[in-house]
């Protein structure tokens, strides 16, 4: 649909109540496979971390990851939900070429964690609780890749290749119960969401929890009914959204999107739907009815999964501290604002600026390089802050030059310029691109002299008292020094010069 087309998202929501349905697939960070000993590593080349069991020769017979099991575990307590006894994987059915065995070994009707509760703060530090209906277990899928097509899908692909290096790499699916009364923060509670089970899990080190790499990766459900009515809308199931500001635009663009058609009397389809990061909509996937059939049977290979009590309060007494908590402390160590603190959070920079402190830098230091500079980076280029090459060690790095006064703030913003740039550490940017401030001072003193030649009132004026006047001449000596010098440096020398 044409932007012009959608309704205007204020009046959608003044006329529709938006209902939300999440379903997050977290891969875990096993090291193997979960039914399989394949090698659980991301960029092989493909085809080589399979075997009889992930491409599903007959005869073969899969095993369960104990690992995956107890990761799958830590994920349903931190999500408050019970743990199931027992409770056994199922097959289900479908013919796709990703999967080799034409069904996924999957969880049904007996999910391993169940009815859990989740407390998500939005930017704005509004609250709201979310209710998560399931967490199951279950294998993912191998990667397509469709070639020769204009758009990469497989239609009007020439031929398709299939890598099956991810088939079998553990999954668990995170579905919470439908969210209603969230209104216009839809788009924002959803984003944020997903960023609060990335954090959970990445903090409990069960998932990589690398968006860009599909390790957290979302279908957003978004139905509206007119404002009143009991009954549920039709819902859309967005797919795969691969970045948590792609979660909350393709939230929004769906909302009005609906509401566009649903204004004017038409109906929406119940179908999958894909996100398009580069156009900002989304378009049309396959039909999707509830009566979907995958011939769910239970899966005759593999033994109910029984974890005992005691395993199960020994994960629990293993978790980290839940994200609140986390957030809590770090403000306090940090001696952040309430705003600065926020902004931190809804930038995703806390790990980021977390490990920009253990390597050395003040915490204030790491916030103003993270939301500052490398955020405007990033937004220029039109990145994920986490998609950029530069490290926590390396900000540490650069501003361990700036307290050393060997860069002023202009050359650090260039050293970093090289580092984005894959130049190296900041030392060998600096000494690549000899970016050192110039600390000699009789250099310094030669090029003031020479600037005050050519503004022969200044030091009178200063004398005056007018000490602003110093401006002009620092500025020719930095042009002078080319950026390279220590400006706060070259103001004192000036004023001493005027004596
Ligand atoms: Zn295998």
């Amino acid at each position: 649909m044409a932007k012009d087309e959608l309704m205007p998202y204020e009046k959608a929501i003044e006329q529709f109540e938006v209902v939300i349905g999440l379903e997050v697939h977290v891969e875990l960070n096993t090291k193997t496979k979960m039914f399989c000993g394949c090698a659980n590593v991301f960029g092989s080349e493909p085809n080589t971390n399979v075997c009889p069991i992930c491409i599903g020769l007959p005869g073969s017979l899969p095993a369960v990851n104990k690992k995956a099991v107890e990761s799958s575990i830590a994920i349903g307590l931190a999500l408050g939900c019970k743990i199931a006894p027992t409770g056994r994987f199922a097959r289900k059915n479908y013919f796709y070429p990703d999967l080799a065995k034409n069904f996924q070994t999957s969880q049904y009707d007996e999910p391993i964690a169940f009815d859990g509760k989740l407390e998500v703060e939005i930017p704005t530090g509004e609250k709201f609780e979310v209710l998560i209906e399931r967490a199951h277990m279950e294998e993912d899928a191998g990667k397509l890749t469709h070639v020769g097509g204009a758009t990469g899908r497989i239609q009007g692909a020439e031929y398709s290749l299939v890598d099956y290096n991810r088939a079998g790499v553990p999954l668990v699916e995170i579905v919470t119960k439908p969210i209603f009364g969230a209104g216009d923060k839809a788009p924002e509670l959803a984003a944020a969401y997903v960023r609060l089970i990335r954090e959970m899990v990445k903090s409990m080190d069960v998932s990589d929890a690398k968006m860009e790499r599909g390790n957290v990766r979302c279908d957003a459900n978004v139905s509206l009914r007119p404002k009143g009515q009991e009954k549920l809308g039709t819902r859309t199931e967005t797919k795969n959204v691969n970045s948590l500001r792609s979660v909350e635009a393709a939230v929004r663009y769906e909302i009005q999107r609906q509401a566009a058609i649903l204004a004017k009397g038409g109906t929406i389809t119940q179908e999958t739907r894909h996100w398009h990061e580069d156009r900002g909509n989304t378009s049309s996937g396959r039909p999707k009815s509830d009566a979907d059939d995958y011939r769910y049977f239970p899966e005759p290979d593999l033994v109910p999964v029984q974890p005992s009590s005691e395993l199960i309060e020994s994960i629990r007494s293993a978790l980290p501290e839940n994200p609140a908590l986390r957030r809590k402390r770090l403000q306090s160590e940090w001696g952040f604002s309430e705003l600065e603190f926020r902004d931190v959070v809804n930038s995703d920079l806390l790990d980021q600026i977390e490990e920009t402190v253990k390597a050395g830098a003040s915490a204030q230091s790491a916030r103003k390089w993270w939301t500052g500079e490398i955020a405007r980076v990033a937004n220029s280029e039109n990145k994920e802050i986490s998609g950029l090459a530069v490290t926590p060690q390396d900000v540490a790095g650069i501003q361990k030059l700036i307290d050393a006064g060997k860069l002023n703030d202009r050359l650090a913003r260039d050293v970093l310029a090289g580092v984005l740039a894959g130049e190296g550490t900041p030392e060998e940017v600096v000494a690549k691109r000899g970016l050192e401030v110039v600390t000699d001072e009789g250099a310094l003193i030669a090029a003031i002299d020479q600037a005050l030649a050519k503004q022969p009132d200044v030091l009178e004026k200063i004398r005056e008292g007018k000490v602003q006047a110093a401006g002009a001449v620092i500025g020719a000596v930095m042009q002078a020094m080319k950026g390279q010098a220590d400006a706060a440096r070259v103001r004192e020398l000036i004023l001493e010069r005027a004596k």
